[in-house]
């Protein structure tokens, strides 16, 4: 087997936000953060993907494509094929409603075996190609070259009625909470995912048993739950994954010996908007603004009546008329009536319309010719470019609220099959389902926006950058630094 010159160690920080990064290594509460900064490429904004939720953003990250590509379109969906709400871990409540057993299978098997499109490869299964080998630690977009059978942890078998094992493609070293291990005593408080703690464990003994792969993704997702309730201000949970992040550089002779060793990439996946505190006012209830239509409920496939679906990812939602063309005119009238909405977004005709709760006036764009945007890419305009906040100068079209907006929009209304609209909702707001998780006082993210989209990295113990700041176009860059440079 090949071995690359330095393995790579990226380490997502779920959650991990600009503010207050700077001001915990400012302030002396995050050494290693601050160690990692000093001795290597702080870019404080990098572009996610869109909508912000984990599971597409993993898949834009290790394919290098947005989700018109790869297909995971957010964390829920409606499957037109299936004709029923494809749930990938929204919150427990909501997990229970959609059928747990179908969560389970949803989550743990076809995210990886069947949503995540097989006409593109992910970085684990590039990198198999070219003899290199690669791990992934808690990362739920996983898909490698190794067939791997996984059973269900006893304490979900308990509650489903899935059977197992299942046949799963996984990287060389692959672990994910108390489905599959590195070390055997590792310890997952949590079932559905290792925590901080059982991830760091993880990639300590990787290092201590010199088994790291030449590139390791590692996920730590515990920084999100803390922010969801706390809000984005909260230095603490940093502080926490910090102390973690100490004890790995510890395992080197020196911290510097450390960036000798691999290149580092410390990096967040999405950031959260504050939100209100008033239920009435900034939860909107999709339901009660939508009231009159006829809408499936979770865990059950599609009658013949039924007009509607609704998925909601919390700031971001899909709206889907499933009967007549007719519905879906009436839920635009009826979006654009309420001020806390945001973006209100649906394919017409080749293009994609776009309209405001908040704003007047329409907007549309496609792909194509006349304009130019700063990642290269053309695109036909007409209508107020304000709804999406851009502004032309000397014929390039420039982001302001809405990073990579066009690309990123267009991406997701074209991620998977069905006649839906893509709505978000203003920062402070968030929308609801019947039994989807809301975030009052905490924080929440999904949107398009800026405040959740453009999320900070750290890059140590290599020179080079990727070629742009979106993280769609990191997948070569890391192939690179894999591989070398092809001359
Ligand atoms: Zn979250």
């Amino acid at each position: 087997m090949k071995h690359t010159p330095k393995p790579v160690i990226m380490i997502i920080i779920d959650t991990l936000m600009t503010t207050p990064l700077e001001e915990a290594v400012q302030t002396g509460y995050a050494p290693a953060l601050h160690f990692f900064m000093e001795n290597g490429r702080y870019i404080p904004h990098v572009v996610s993907s869109f909508p912000t939720m984990s599971v597409n953003i993993e898949s834009t990250l290790l394919t290098g494509t947005y989700a018109d590509q790869h297909r995971v379109p957010a964390l829920i969906w409606y499957d037109e094929e299936r004709k029923r709400i494809v749930n990938c871990g929204t919150g427990i409540k909501e997990v229970i409603a959609s059928g747990f057993s179908q969560f389970l299978e949803d989550m743990y098997v076809r995210l990886n075996n069947n949503y995540l499109s097989k006409q593109v490869k992910t970085i684990h299964e590039e990198l198999a190609e070219q003899g290199l080998t690669s791990g992934s630690i808690n990362a739920f977009v996983y898909r490698g070259h190794i067939v791997r059978l996984v059973d269900v942890p006893r304490r979900l078998q308990i509650m489903s009625e899935t059977e197992s094992p299942w046949a799963v493609h996984t990287p060389n070293t692959w672990s994910l909470g108390s489905f599959a291990k590195v070390r055997p005593f590792t310890f997952t408080p949590q079932t559905f995912s290792g925590n901080y703690k059982a991830g760091f464990q993880e990639l300590k003994y990787l290092l201590k048993e010199k088994q790291l792969p030449d590139f390791m993704m590692c996920g730590i997702q515990d920084l999100d739950l803390r922010i969801h309730l706390k809000g984005p201000m909260d230095l603490h949970g940093i502080h926490k994954i910090d102390r973690e992040l100490q004890h790995v550089l510890n395992l080197y002779p020196s911290w510097e010996h450390a960036l000798e060793a691999c290149t580092w990439i410390l990096l967040s996946d999405n950031g959260h908007a504050s939100m209100g505190h008033k239920r009435s006012h900034y939860v909107i209830d999709l339901r009660k603004l939508l009231h009159g239509f006829s809408i499936i409920d979770k865990g059950r496939t599609k009658d013949q009546n039924e007009q509607l679906a609704l998925a909601v990812n919390q700031r971001t939602a899909f709206i889907y008329s499933l009967k007549h063309e007719s519905d879906k005119k009436s839920v635009i009238h009826r979006l654009k009536k309420d001020h806390r909405i945001d973006i209100i977004a649906w394919k017409e005709n080749g293009t994609i319309q776009v309209a405001s709760g908040e704003k007047e006036g329409q907007f549309s764009f496609s792909a194509g010719s006349g304009w130019v945007d700063k990642y290269h890419q053309y695109w036909s305009i007409a209508g107020d470019e304000k709804l999406l906040d851009l502004t032309i100068k000397h014929g390039v079209i420039h982001y302001g609220a809405y990073p990579d907006g066009l690309a990123r929009l267009s991406s997701s209304l074209h991620s998977h099959k069905g006649n839906y609209l893509v709505v978000t909702a203003k920062p402070g707001y968030e929308f609801k389902d019947k039994a989807s998780p809301t975030h009052l006082g905490g924080a929440a993210h999904g949107s398009l926006h800026k405040q959740e989209s453009l999320v900070p990295m750290i890059v140590a113990g290599t020179e080079t950058l990727p070629s742009s700041d979106r993280l769609v176009d990191f997948k070569p860059w890391l192939m690179e630094l894999l591989l070398g440079k092809e001359e």
